[in-house]
């Protein structure tokens, strides 16, 4: 059995993570060699969104009580909400003798870059070109104005953190950050 290789990615919201992991397990070279795991959120559910695909969404007393039992490898607060990476994820990695890739902020990139002892841990930041460009991007998605600016704050603290990470995508061309993300994946799965 081979120790999955975890590859992070992080980056503020709008950077556009979602969209491209999405592209880039529509090609059988990733999908041959990784999952991805669905975090669990205490988020409110976003209008195009939909439970057990883009999150769990469970509520506070849930996400603790799991917290509690040690159910998460991970997990942060992030804004006002909580959000964990389960356990079982690595364990399914392993099972199908496939890497794993978390999507998730850069303290609980961190974290774990620095609590896994065993296997390879590779982070990668994607961000997004421009403040404007993530402000439209963010408008798009129908957020509030309080959130916009809340999101836009914390992009800005994360940005300072992404020299900290293995290497970086600013997705200014999709299709161009497609491949490096595919590149970077390939390069390094166990
Ligand atoms: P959003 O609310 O925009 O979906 O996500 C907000 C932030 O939480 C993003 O940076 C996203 O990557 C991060 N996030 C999502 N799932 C997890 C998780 O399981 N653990 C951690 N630490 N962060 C997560």
């Amino acid at each position: 059995m081979k120790i999955p290789t975890i590859v992070i990615l992080s980056g503020p919201s709008g950077a556009g993570k979602t969209t491209l992991l999405n592209k880039v397990f529509r090609k059988k070279s990733i999908k041959e060699n990784f999952i991805r795991s669905i975090s669990y959120t205490t988020r409110t559910i976003r209008p195009k969104e939909k439970n057990g695909r883009d999150y769990f969404f469970i509520s506070k007393r849930k996400f603790l009580s799991l917290k509690r039992q040690g159910f998460f490898l991970e997990s942060q607060r992030v804004l006002d909400n909580y959000y964990g990476t389960a356990e079982y994820f690595y364990e399914q990695a392993e099972k199908e003798n496939k890497n794993l890739i978390l999507c998730i902020d850069v303290k609980g990139g961190l974290y774990l870059k620095k609590k896994k002892k065993e296997g390879k841990i590779v982070t990668l930041f994607i961000a997004a070109p421009s403040e404007l460009d993530l402000f439209k991007r963010l408008k798009k998605r129908t957020e509030t104005m309080r959130t916009i600016q809340k999101r836009i704050a914390l992009a800005k603290k994360e940005m300072k953190v992404s020299r900290l990470y293995d290497s970086i995508i600013i997705n200014k061309d999709l299709s161009k950050s497609l491949k490096e993300l595919e590149k970077v994946l390939l390069e390094n799965k166990n």
